[in-house]
């Protein structure tokens, strides 16, 4: 099962980023969180976050939504830490559906009871995003700390399911739950839910400006070898062959010369984010993704509207590595913004990571393709 962006949706955000209207938000509301695992590049605890000023009151949450409103935001995300713990959550997601947003919500969902899911039905959220860390608790203890994570995440699934809310999972995968990949996509199956899974981490250079270029992560070319599994898993047999041919295609395609001198080395960050998205941290620091520490403007200072203008102005400054522009790699690399920074520190820096994943991933790809090239002819012969 795969989720299609509607072209609805595309539209709009392509109209939005046009015309510099702040069409999806998101609010990450607390970085608190009753897991604690090893990745998070976000989480503090409660005395953490007092010993820096505390979480945003709902009251002021409430003001700066109604400037983003104002503003065109249409598409608002809450998120944390563990949403569930901001203190207010409820009325907040209720003054919120309210005013007309249309939400979804980012949950570990370990905090998801039937009594969370009865309430939540009164005025369901578009889409509940769940991570989903590993396929028993034995993971979930090494991973995040919690021993019982795993049943609570998949009780909390079926509830929502039931209660005919729409539910996808996220996985990020690393070294400390690489084993469960398999598990996870039969678990997602069994429920009937799509689970969206990475082999790349960002540097978590939120958590720790010194920390580009690191984190407790794959290497480039284990990375490659386990996205190129996710593929398999993700994508039918015939869609993986495609999704072979059109890589190898791609990336053999070189730019023509005189193409290349014509080419604009300056290229602007080609995603949404500070065109016609933005995230607003629980510090109220607004960036364009929740990724990149910067640019980063201030909403509750200033006014929505002028920080948003701001990041805009600030956004449209920033290009692409010139060496990816002219890459003939560009078409199956992920590079964007927010990797190049947190790998090099910089905008303007081939992040020599994803580099390195690239280039394994189209090898592993073409040598996958091979291997099923393969064996549909042995299996041709045989009958
Ligand atoms: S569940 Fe999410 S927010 Fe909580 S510790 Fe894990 S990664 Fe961080
Ligand atoms: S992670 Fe990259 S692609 Fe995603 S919003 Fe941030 S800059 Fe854009
Ligand atoms: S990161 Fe490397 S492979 Fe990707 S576009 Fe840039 S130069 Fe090419």
């Amino acid at each position: 099962m795969r989720i299609l962006e509607p072209r609805m949706l595309q539209y709009l955000h392509r109209k939005a980023g046009r015309d510099k209207i702040p069409l999806s938000g998101t609010f990450e509301l607390s970085p608190c969180c009753n897991m604690d695992c090893r990745m998070c590049y976000v989480r503090k605890t409660r005395e953490e976050v007092e010993a820096q000023g505390g979480e945003i009151p709902m009251e002021s949450w409430l003001e700066i939504a109604e400037e983003c409103r104002k503003a065109g935001m249409l598409f608002l995300l809450l998120t944390g830490g563990e949403p569930f713990l901001y203190k207010g959550f409820r009325e907040l997601y209720m003054e919120l559906s309210k005013m007309g947003f249309l939400i979804s919500i980012n949950t570990n969902g370990t905090m998801i009871t039937e009594e969370t899911v009865n309430w939540l039905r009164q005025v369901p959220p578009i889409r509940v995003n769940m991570t989903l860390y590993g396929a028993e608790n034995e993971t979930y203890r090494r991973l995040c700390r919690n021993p019982n994570g795993f049943d609570q995440t998949v009780h909390a699934a079926k509830l929502l399911k039931e209660a005919g809310i729409s539910v996808k999972f996220n996985a990020s995968m690393t070294p400390y739950n690489i084993e469960d990949l398999e598990g996870i996509y039969e678990i997602a199956e069994d429920l009937n839910i799509y689970v969206q899974a990475a082999a790349y981490m960002f540097p978590p250079m939120r958590r720790d400006e010194s920390l580009s270029g690191q984190g407790d992560r794959f290497s480039p070319e284990e990375a490659a070898r386990y996205q190129v599994k996710i593929d398999k898993l993700r994508l039918t047999m015939d869609e993986f062959k495609k999704r072979a041919e059109t890589m190898k295609a791609n990336h053999l395609e070189d730019l023509a010369e005189e193409e290349e001198w014509e080419r604009d080395m300056r290229e602007p960050l080609g995603c949404r984010a500070g065109k016609s998205a933005f995230w607003i941290n629980w510090k109220g620091e607004m960036s364009a993704c929740g990724i990149m520490p910067y640019p980063i403007t201030y909403p509750f200072r200033d006014g929505f509207v002028d920080a948003w203008q701001m990041l805009v102005e600030k956004t449209r400054e920033l290009y692409m590595p010139p060496a990816c522009v002219k890459c003939r790699r560009r078409k199956v690399c992920h590079v964007c913004g927010a990797s190049a920074y947190t790998e090099t520190g910089t905008f303007g820096k081939v992040p020599q990571y994803v580099c390195e994943m690239t280039e394994h991933l189209i090898r592993f790809t073409e040598e996958e393709l091979a291997v099923q090239i393969q064996s549909s002819s042995e299996g041709l012969q045989l009958q």
